[in-house]
């Protein structure tokens, strides 16, 4: 029988144990301690979660990320078995509601600036059509490419970039580092959905943040690691970046001093963007634990090497 351990945070295990049992019939599920290591064939993973020690999971043919950002295992030096991150319809769901919500929140200035509402009807400015707003998504994987397909849906003009060259519909697709500048350039509103890797640590700098339009505003759903923090509050500071909109950090939770919370261009959301669910995550472990024993290759198997 195969054995699938469950190493996700135990305050989650009432909620995946339903999920995975109906995902994985006739499987043997598992929580750490209840059978020797060397018997589990699979490993549901979190970074959160009690494994971090792969070495003594002889057996194991493949480790199940629960979460879509690696960057806490992929350099794990006991980790010798492939390693998938979570590629789902929940995640996805909640990354383009957060980043749709968030755009156009922008493109409306639904909120983002304060003092309004002091009885003087400024009605000289119309409301700007989306078709007339330049919207860039930094990252057109899983996520991305998502986020990049509803706001070009919503008639943004959508500028997306990516490492490798992409094909998203109804986008403007630019690729590699010399994609960047024109990619910042147009982008008025820019979502950040890249991973935590080496290449893109610091990615909105004093230098790339100069090269948007002033006053851009910043959405950063994808890791903390993507942007300069001192050189963002200086932008801001000086009007180049209009508002950020921000759910990840280089600390989380972000400390209570940190100028974030007080900074009155900065809206700071808590890592809630895009969670995984129990019930569409268990199909997609399911997939590849049928695939692993089919001997069929996983699906949204990390590239050790490459980081993501
Ligand atoms: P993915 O499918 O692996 O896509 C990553 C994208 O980033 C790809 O388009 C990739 O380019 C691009 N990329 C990577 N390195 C790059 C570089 N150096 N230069 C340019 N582009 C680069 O990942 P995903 O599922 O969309 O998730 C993206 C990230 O979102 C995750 O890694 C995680 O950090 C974050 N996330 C956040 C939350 C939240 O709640 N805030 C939830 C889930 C995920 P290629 O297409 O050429 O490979």
């Amino acid at each position: 029988m195969v054995t699938v351990l469950y190493a996700g945070e135990a305050a989650d295990w009432p909620d995946y144990a339903p999920a995975l049992r109906t995902a994985l019939p006739g499987v043997r599920l598992v929580l750490p301690g209840e059978v020797p290591p060397d018997t589990v064939d699979y490993i549901v993973y979190a970074p959160s979660g009690p494994v971090q020690d792969f070495t003594p999971y002889t057996r194991a043919k493949a480790v199940l990320s629960l979460w879509a950002g690696v960057e806490r295992v992929v350099g794990n030096p006991t980790l010798t078995q492939p390693l998938c991150r979570m590629v789902d319809e929940g995640l996805e769901r909640g990354m383009v509601e957060w980043v749709t919500g968030h755009a156009l929140a922008a493109h409306l200035r639904i909120g983002f600036w304060a003092g309004a509402q002091d009885g003087i009807w400024r009605n000289d400015q119309p409301a700007p059509l989306a078709s007339e707003r330049g919207v860039t998504v930094l990252g057109l994987g899983a996520l991305g490419a998502a986020c990049a397909r509803t706001l070009s849906g919503l008639g943004f003009r959508v500028t997306g970039w990516s490492r490798s060259h992409r094909d998203v519909p109804g986008v403007t697709c630019l690729s590699g580092a010399e994609g960047l500048r024109a990619a910042l350039a147009t982008a008025e509103i820019v979502a950040l959905i890249l991973p935590n890797t080496p290449e893109t640590a610091d990615l909105l700098n004093a230098e790339t943040l100069g090269w948007l339009p002033r006053g851009a505003v910043v959405l950063n759903p994808g890791r903390g690691t993507l942007i300069d923090d001192a050189a963002l509050l200086a932008a801001l500071d000086a009007g180049q970046v209009g508002h950020a909109v921000l759910d990840v950090f280089r600390t989380e939770p972000l400390p209570p001093d940190h100028p974030y919370w007080a900074h009155p261009r900065v809206t700071v959301t808590p890592h809630i963007a895009a969670a995984t669910r129990p019930g569409s995550a268990a199909r997609v472990i399911a997939e590849n634990v049928r695939r692993g024993e089919a001997g069929e290759p996983f699906v949204h198997l990390v590239d050790r090497a490459r980081g993501y």
